[in-house]
């Protein structure tokens, strides 16, 4: 039989019935976009299965996270990290801000709250930190620096759709409810899709205006027949993408359990090997193993030496992050490409393994032992 590729994801998609029979009534109604029925039964589960009472949907992560720092009204700098995709700082940049790079810790790869405040300025307007691979950030701590420097907290949580924190009184918080407000990405490479989408979540007693204010934003900036109030864009998601996201939110928890299984065998075949580390997960959440990145340390593993011999054995992983944000071309002259040390080293020693609902724990021990064996 041929060696069949094995990419680092692929897209989770519904039984096909299940979404024909969900947009067949789009030939009746010939309603195909601008917040339709599907629209608003999407929105309706998904703050449901995200326990938050604010959402609002958009055409992609990139957009929905561009259009909430826009609808926060921000000036000035905002701390970010440089660990992260594109999306993230571009989204800040794009908005006339300016990015202001922390490092992060070691252990998780988010943002090292320790490090927040000495970065602070009169300029600083906002922390954007990146739950990133799923790993939720020090949450407490950075809300406490937001809230004692005035700050806007705003996540990135294009990776940690679906987690909760258990708290020790047996109740859940979902991580729609950190910060001032998170977007979520559903582009067809994450957890969750609905083929290309994202979403902002936030607490509507604490910002009545935000979900009027988010909606005239990703609709043009237009406020009425006759007024156009705000510079705005087109960020509004579609029937059909709606309509993909209905269908998968009914299999995302399978899904999930399904990875579960898949990192747990990782962490057996590669866990207690002498220059082979994962990033820490605390007890107390519920992951979506989104990714699974492995850090190969230099003294012992090179990691773009894995990368090719997995491509040779038609596995390809990801260095995902690499490079960091500011050493992008793009950002040369605008951005400090040193001072973030930790996220160089990560960025360099990281591989992110293939890891989606159906890969087999036959592959999985197959890419451990050419990891480890050759
Ligand atoms: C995927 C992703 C985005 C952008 O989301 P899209 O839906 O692809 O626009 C933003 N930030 C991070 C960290 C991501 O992984």
């Amino acid at each position: 039989m041929k060696n069949e590729r094995i990419m680092v994801t692929r897209a989770s998609m519904p039984p096909y019935e299940e979404y024909e029979q969900l947009i067949r009534g789009l030939w009746d109604s010939h309603f195909l976009t601008n917040m339709g029925c599907l629209h608003e039964e999407f929105r309706d589960k998904l703050k449901l299965y995200l326990d938050t009472k604010g959402m609002e949907l958009f055409v992609n992560g990139h957009m929905a996270l561009e259009m909430l720092l826009q609808s926060f009204e921000l000036k000035g700098e905002v701390i970010t990290t440089p660990f992260t995709f594109a999306s993230t700082t571009h989204a800040i940049y794009r908005n006339d801000l300016k990015p202001v790079m922390c490092d992060i810790r070691k252990e998780d790869g988010t943002l090292d709250p320790e490090l927040v405040e000495d970065l602070i300025t009169e300029n600083t307007c906002a922390i954007v930190p990146v739950h990133v691979y799923g790993n939720i950030c020090d949450n407490e701590k950075l809300e406490a620096i937001a809230k004692k420097h005035g700050l806007k907290l705003i996540y990135d949580a294009a990776h940690a759709f679906g987690e909760f924190i258990e708290n020790p009184d047996g109740s859940r918080t979902s991580v729609a409810q950190l910060g001032d407000a998170s977007m979520f990405s559903f582009h067809a490479t994450k957890v969750f899709n609905s083929i290309e989408g994202g979403a902002v979540s936030f607490n509507p007693d604490k910002y009545p205006f935000l979900s009027d204010r988010l909606y005239q934003i990703k609709n043009f900036g237009i406020t009425g027949k006759e007024s156009v109030d705000y510079i705005g864009g087109n960020g509004k998601m579609n029937e059909f993408a709606a309509a993909m996201g209905i269908c998968n939110l009914k299999y995302v928890d399978s899904w999930i359990s399904s990875r579960k299984a898949i990192y747990e065998r990782y962490v057996e075949r590669l866990s207690d090997i002498k220059g082979i580390r994962f990033l820490k997960k605390a007890g107390n959440i519920r992951y979506n193993y989104s990714y699974m990145p492995v850090v190969f340390e230099k003294n012992s593993y090179n990691r773009d030496e894995i990368y090719e011999r997995l491509a040779k054995n038609n596995i390809y992983a990801r260095k995902y992050f690499y490079p960091c944000v500011n050493n992008y071309k793009c950002y040369e002259g605008i951005l400090d490409p040193h001072g973030t040390s930790v996220a160089k080293e990560l960025s360099e020693n990281v591989l992110t393994l293939p890891i989606y609902p159906e890969l087999s724990l036959k592959d999985v021990d197959k890419i451990c032992d050419i990891i480890l064996f050759g």
